[in-house]
């Protein structure tokens, strides 16, 4: 059986990656999103088991230590990880997984994977990556700050993935990752 394909998407903090994941993930019947394990605290709403596998620093070092994790990096004072086996287990019984990640563990996968499909969602500017973090109200201004002196370093980053995508709106980013998707003549429908 063909193996799914791996799709990996970063972007900073605020760039709205989320809801165009969310979009395509409604409208792609084989692509499923591997769940990261962390060391933050849920926010209001988060469910363990469904936006991320909430652990303790000790339990993410074990996983580290048994080789769990197919890669891991630390980000604002988290750590955040992809479990190995879900991935390959979905992948070796021909489904595509998404994984969302940050840049230093998205470079992990790329070294690892170099088949996957690897794609940098940029903001259509700094100022207007600002107005977006602020305007979800989910993060304290020291929080807001540190993610966007984050983002900047992020954003130098884009070059490694081979697609960059620029969220101007959620339909026309979705609508690129789609272009991008359908090129892969691995992607198993
Ligand atoms: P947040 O705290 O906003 O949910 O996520 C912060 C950052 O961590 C985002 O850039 C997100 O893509 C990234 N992230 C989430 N899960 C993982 C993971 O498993 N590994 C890595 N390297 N980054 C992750």
């Amino acid at each position: 059986m063909n193996k799914g394909v791996l799709l990996v998407v970063s972007g900073p903090s605020g760039v709205g990656k989320g809801t165009v994941i969310k979009r395509l993930m409604e409208q792609q019947d084989n692509l499923f999103y591997s769940v990261s394990v962390t060391t933050r605290k849920p926010r209001e709403g988060e469910i363990d088991g469904v936006h991320y596998h909430f652990i303790s620093r000790s339990e993410f070092q074990d996983l580290i230590a048994h080789d769990g994790l197919l890669e891991h990096a630390e980000y604002c004072g988290n750590y955040y990880g992809t479990p190995r086996k879900e991935v390959e287990q979905m992948l070796q019984s021909g489904k595509n997984v998404l994984l969302e990640i940050e840049p230093c563990g998205a470079a992990q996968v790329i070294r690892k994977c170099p088949d996957a499909i690897s794609i940098f969602i940029m903001p259509p500017s700094m100022e207007e990556l600002r107005c977006r973090l602020t305007g979800r109200g989910t993060e304290d201004s020291e929080t807001i700050e540190k993610r966007l002196h984050t983002a900047d370093l992020e954003m130098k980053q884009s070059k490694l993935y081979r697609y960059q995508v620029i969220n101007d709106t959620i339909e026309s980013a979705k609508a690129q990752i789609v272009d991008i998707i359908n090129q892969n003549t691995s992607w198993r429908k």
